[in-house]
């Protein structure tokens, strides 16, 4: 038994979405929950480490949990975007997906000096998309050293990525499998 069981009594697995073969873990009825989201803001909040100065969220379910622990932590909130949708001078990024690439990108004027930035997402599956966001933040001038996942699937080996380049990742629930 963790911790968070009760947290994870609230992520509905919905089979063969979007794909055949994949397990989605479904986020929506957590938020649904009053209890279960402040739940969940308060314990990704508390695993946050050291000072913290900017909270970066991927779209789009990284933005609902990015935003919550940024208002806890009392700090400001980066966007990292799909491709197209941010108005200002940007910076992007490329990845592989397991079937073509994808890009994300971000405001080349959000990082302002050095700021320690906490990476947010909803899941780490294989560590792709958080690797990506972690790459841009970076080459913008953040100091990134932790992520935090509502969800992690170990099995894809997305967190044991993320450590390779330094950075302390911390989740709420687990999930075997895809
Ligand atoms: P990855 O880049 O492989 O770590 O995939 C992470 C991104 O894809 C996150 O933004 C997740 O929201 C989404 N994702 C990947 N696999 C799943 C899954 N099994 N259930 C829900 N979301 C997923």
């Amino acid at each position: 038994m963790s911790g968070n069981d009760d947290l994870k009594a609230l992520i509905r697995t919905i089979p063969d979405f979007p794909t055949q073969g994949i397990a989605f873990r479904d986020i929506t009825t957590l938020l649904l929950d009053a209890e279960g989201f402040a739940k969940s803001i308060d314990r990704l909040a508390a695993l946050a480490s050291g000072d913290i100065d900017l909270v970066a969220a991927i779209e789009a379910r990284g933005f609902v949990f990015g935003a919550a622990v940024a208002k806890a932590l009392g700090v400001g909130l980066v966007l990292v975007r799909k491709p197209g949708k941010l108005p200002g001078g940007k910076r992007s990024v490329d990845y592989a997906l397991e079937y073509g690439s994808d890009s994300l990108e971000m405001h080349d004027d959000a990082i302002r000096g050095d700021q320690n930035v906490l990476l947010i997402d909803d899941l780490i599956a294989t560590g792709g998309t958080a690797c990506a966001a972690l790459g841009m933040l970076r080459e913008a001038g953040a100091r990134v050293t932790q992520a935090l996942f509502v969800v992690n699937l170990p099995d894809l080996g997305g967190a044991e990525r993320l450590e390779a380049e330094g950075i302390m990742v911390g989740s709420l629930v687990e999930f075997e499998g895809e």
